[in-house]
């Protein structure tokens, strides 16, 4: 072998060797980063979205499948308020929805159903009414009340009691206007507190006209309003039987000794509660303006006991309490 020869050949081997060092390097390399993820993620086109949730990505896949002309952002808006169960594409009017600090994804259907038949309402309008569920019919589409909620239990035209009976059942001490009447613990010491605070600061003295109601009570009460003034007028003024708040034990029908359901809108009394009953733990069941979302009209002797904190959040939020269940407790 000549000595040119044998050079080349050194060099040939010294090309593999180093080819080999490097490719050893690299391998890695190529370990050490993980490349397998990160060339997935190169190609992973939604993950540089705001918002972005690897767990959803699939769903990202197919939803861009039904909607192909939408743009990225927007399959990732739309995936993440869940519209793809719903085979609905994300549009400004949905957005719109979306960013309602009452919007649950879960009615995004109806929603837009309830728009179609009331498009003079806003977003915040028809979400308030469809969380209080007035796309449904009064005493047709009702469910049973959740008794588990306890203290939050609710009762109304979509909620049935049935033959619920509260088993605290206290009769509230006549000193403090009770008649007689019983209600649940908690709610006849709350009212007690309530009672002397009003009494400490404006030497009006408070009056239960009505608290629990049992099932079979309600029954004979509704049926003598439908006997006497029709059953339009007794749905109205009137829950039937197993729908009633006053059948949890946590409702109290409250005026002063002056005053009558009719006129106590008017008393100092009624502008006391309003302003105090929530740090009582108590709020106003069926307010004047929002007689439509509670299936009821305005009762200014009404009043539900909730607890402080709930109490206090619905004063401050200005909500009704079918609004505060169904978007808080539910
Ligand atoms: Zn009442």
């Amino acid at each position: 072998m000549s000595r040119r020869k044998k050079k080349k050949h050194l060099s040939k081997l010294l090309f593999i060797v180093l080819i080999f060092i490097l490719g050893f390097f690299a391998y890695q390399n190529l370990f050490k980063n993980n490349i397998i993820e990160v060339i997935k993620q190169e190609y992973n086109i939604y993950s540089k979205i705001d918002g972005y949730n690897k767990e959803l990505l699939s769903r990202y896949k197919s939803y861009n499948s039904l909607f192909p002309n939408l743009e990225i952002e927007d399959i990732v808006k739309g995936v993440n308020l869940d519209l793809d169960k719903y085979n609905l594409e994300f549009d400004d009017n949905i957005n719109n929805f979306s960013k309602d600090t009452y919007y649950k994804k879960d009615n995004i259907d109806r929603y837009l159903a309830y728009q179609d038949d009331n498009n003079e309402l806003d977003h915040h309008e028809i979400i308030r009414r469809v969380n209080s569920n007035l796309d449904k019919e009064f005493y047709v589409d009702y469910v049973n009340t959740d008794l588990s909620k306890g203290l939050l239990m609710i009762a109304n035209k979509f909620y049935y009691l049935g033959d619920y009976e509260p088993d605290d059942l206290i009769t509230i001490p006549s000193e403090y206007g009770g008649n007689s009447l019983k209600a649940s613990e908690i709610t006849v010491n709350a009212y007690i507190n309530m009672y002397n605070a009003i009494k400490e600061e404006t030497n009006l003295k408070l009056k239960v006209n009505s608290a629990y109601r049992s099932y079979q009570r309600q029954k004979t009460l509704y049926n003598d309003y439908v006997n006497r003034n029709g059953i339009e007028w007794a749905d109205k003024w009137s829950a039937k039987p197993g729908f009633s708040e006053h059948q949890t034990g946590l409702a109290l029908d409250i005026t002063t000794s002056s005053a009558t359901f009719d006129n106590f809108e008017d008393t100092e009394a009624y502008d006391w509660l309003v302003d105090n009953c929530y740090k009582y733990g108590f709020i106003l069941r069926y307010p004047s303006d929002d007689y439509y979302l509670t299936g009821y009209n305005f009762e200014s002797w009404h009043f539900r006991y909730v607890g402080v904190d709930v109490a206090t959040k619905i004063y401050n939020e200005k909500i009704t309490f079918e609004e505060y269940y169904e978007y808080y407790v539910k």
